[in-house]
């Protein structure tokens, strides 16, 4: 197993105060607008076309799922009831794909060389069970429009991450939403729902998600976030959520919260995954991570990696927590199953402890082989 060295690149949380984007004051107090009329016209009959032509095609097959045109009949995705079934069908199916597809660790790396600009919302959309519905394309430059207009690329990324993540578990998703920043940089994020935190907003960079391979892993990334940051595991703190950066109640909640205070957002439960992996891994380091102010020193970040390379998976994972949680289970996802000789294969190990996550590894790896066979 390799674990990939690369800059780091914010596939991340988006804060509405602090945290990953480059967005400054002011800039979110935009009001944003929608392309109205004619123009509007022919983009909601382009989506309505293209929801119907899906339902056809839903009718014969999950999207993804195989079709034998010969048999005419569908594989859909291995299934397991047992823990142990459940494990050693993930193991098989990590295996397959690495030996079928490669590495898809080893592509989730960018140089970050890429041309970026100021982030840009293209369209968002509403999402309702397995649907977008109420599209909303955003007047945006001339040349960024064809990446606006461009739905089918939409409704594949919103495919793909659909059909990666059961359904049952991707229940606080309420919106969707494609932006751009140009080429790489920020690649996907996650946004509570201003209009209810309790749901999430997710977001993907079109112009990036071209990458196959690295869209897959990066829709994981964010996936993990959800898992981690949703209500059974985190007091979301709406007042913490929509303060300034410069807000003192930010050390306040941090002192009040008897467990990891998710900077920005709020305080985790005891028994969430975040609270654990926290104690077991962070406890020790996070004096020194932030006296060395890893969050927003760059240099300090790569020098920290450097210093305890055996104990994160990427260099990425040394920004915070809740990154390195998120890259983890990435890892976990994807990679086979390590020794556990290193902490940091301690870290991947930590979420073989609980049923439905190597439940969970086996569903979605099972989606990604049959999505990944049909694609090739
Ligand atoms: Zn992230």
């Amino acid at each position: 197993m390799r674990r990939s060295l690369r800059l780091l690149l914010p596939i991340c949380i988006l804060f509405f105060s602090i945290g990953c984007t480059s967005l400054g004051e002011g800039e979110l107090e935009e009001i944003e607008q929608y392309v109205e009329d004619e123009a509007q016209k022919v983009l909601l009959s382009q989506f309505e076309k293209l929801r119907q032509d899906r339902e056809t095609y839903a009718a014969v097959c999950a999207p993804f799922d195989i079709y034998d045109p010969l048999e005419k009949i569908c594989y859909p995705p291995e299934t397991c009831e047992t823990v142990d079934d459940c494990a050693l069908l993930g193991d098989e199916l990590a295996e397959e794909i690495y030996e079928w597809f490669g590495d898809l660790l080893t592509d989730y790396a960018f140089d970050g060389d890429g041309d970026t600009f100021d982030e840009q919302v293209l369209a968002r959309y509403q999402v309702e069970g397995d649907d977008l519905t109420q599209p909303q394309f955003v007047v945006v430059d001339e040349q960024l429009e064809p990446y606006r207009d461009a739905i089918v690329t939409h409704m594949a990324v919103w495919d793909a991450f659909r059909y990666l993540i059961p359904k049952k578990e991707r229940e606080m998703v309420s919106g969707f939403t494609i932006f751009t920043d140009g080429d790489e940089e920020m690649l996907a994020q996650v946004e509570p729902d201003t209009k209810n935190v309790a749901n999430w907003i997710l977001g993907v960079d079109v112009v990036d998600a071209e990458e196959s391979y690295i869209l897959k892993t990066t829709l994981l990334h964010e996936y993990a976030h959800l898992l981690t940051l949703q209500q059974s595991q985190m007091d979301m703190d709406e007042e913490v959520l929509f303060a300034d950066a410069e807000d003192p109640i930010h050390q306040t909640a941090a002192a009040t919260c008897p467990y990891f205070q998710v900077d920005g957002m709020g305080c985790t439960k005891e028994t969430s995954y975040l609270h654990q992996f926290y104690v077991q891994y962070w406890e020790d380091l996070i004096e020194e991570w932030d006296a060395r102010d890893i969050a927003t020193n760059e240099e300090e970040a790569e020098a920290f990696y450097e210093d305890y390379e055996d104990q994160f998976v990427t260099d990425y994972a040394v920004t915070s927590p809740d990154e390195d949680i998120a890259e983890v289970w990435t890892y976990f996802i994807l990679a086979p199953r390590p020794a556990g000789d290193e902490i940091w294969e301690q870290k991947i190990l930590f979420f073989y402890q609980y049923p439905e996550q190597v439940k969970l590894r086996a569903e979605v790896l099972s989606r990604l082989y049959s999505y990944l066979t049909l694609e090739d």
